[in-house]
């Protein structure tokens, strides 16, 4: 009867549910236009040695100035960005922005040819079948060596498919770029694939690093991660570095290197040229 139907309906319909898939649909709609608009950008934040400090290179990372909402965080739109399949098209310019800017960098400052750049790959991008053709072309367009392209992706991304991972991490180290794992310890990889995939650095992630120098069974874990690396000849890179004593603790465990807030948040890139030229001669 229509008042059973009524009463379902009542069930079923859920106001806080309703606008929420309203600003679902509205967030993908500007998002379709926010490279066309140009909203996106791409901000830097510097990978440094933990043995010495310096500057080793960068961590590409896309944010996207709304026109009404202001600075949105990758972490709302991306998960977006992947449902919808925009994260392809925004992942290739991320990745274009993020070669020309370092091919700048080479050109600006000739003492600093060794400085390498991380792009962060989603699932859906790593699944494109013409992702190495894609790169390849880059490397080409502006003159870099493959070797200072660092891509990002998750154990997830790579646990959701293994063998077609596989297949496609083996051509992106053919080409000679080098493979990242990112926020290494949260995601369900297997310890026991770890070896059969072409990885050269472990992206520790920085749950673990946040508690490494008041709780021992946080820094149990990331001298497990540091052994295991260094076994499988991997580097290592801690995430979300904030204090000095997460820093003093790292250099004990021998970690490679280090990324977060006590050396530098995210900078645009005339920011980052600014350090760099601050940085001459030193
Ligand atoms: P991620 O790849 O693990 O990047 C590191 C995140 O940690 C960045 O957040 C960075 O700003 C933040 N971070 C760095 N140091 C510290 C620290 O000391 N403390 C704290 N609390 N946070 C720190 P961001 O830029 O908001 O990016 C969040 C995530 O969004 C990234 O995590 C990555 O998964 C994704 N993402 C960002 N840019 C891209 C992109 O271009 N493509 C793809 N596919 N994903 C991206
Ligand atoms: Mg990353
Ligand atoms: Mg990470
Ligand atoms: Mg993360």
């Amino acid at each position: 009867s229509a008042k059973e139907q009524g009463k379902a309906w009542h069930i079923v319909f859920d106001q806080t549910m309703y606008d929420r898939a309203v600003a679902l649909l509205q967030l993908e709609t500007d998002l379709r236009w926010a490279i066309a608009r140009q909203e996106l950008r791409v901000v830097y934040q510097p990978i440094v040695s933990v043995a010495t400090g310096k500057i080793t290179g960068f961590e590409a990372l896309v944010r996207w100035q709304h026109p009404e909402r202001g600075l949105i965080s990758p972490a709302e739109f991306i998960p977006v960005a992947e449902e919808t399949g925009l994260i392809i098209q925004i992942g290739q310019f991320v990745l274009r922005e993020s070669c020309q800017q370092l091919k700048r960098w080479h050109s600006d400052f000739p003492q600093f040819q060794y400085l390498s750049i991380n792009v962060n790959l989603s699932g859906k991008q790593f699944s494109q079948p013409c992702l190495v053709e894609e790169i390849e072309q880059l490397l080409q367009e502006f003159e870099l060596d493959a070797s200072s392209i660092k891509l990002e992706i998750t154990e997830s991304a790579i646990m959701a498919s293994p063998e077609q991972a596989a297949t496609i991490l083996q051509q992106l180290k053919t080409l000679g770029i080098k493979l990242c794992i990112d926020d290494f310890g949260t995601g369900y990889s297997s310890l026991a694939y770890l070896h059969c995939f072409p990885i050269d650095v472990l992206k520790i992630d920085r749950s673990f690093t946040k508690r490494i120098d008041r709780d021992g069974e946080q820094l149990a874990i990331v001298r497990a991660i540091v052994t295991l690396a260094r076994n499988l000849g991997m580097s290592v890179v801690a995430e979300g570095v904030e204090t000095v004593n997460q820093l003093v603790q790292l250099r004990l465990l021998e970690c490679d290197q280090a990324q977060g807030y006590l050396f530098s948040t995210a900078l645009s890139d005339d920011k980052i040229s600014l350090l760099l030229a601050s940085k001459l001669g030193s």
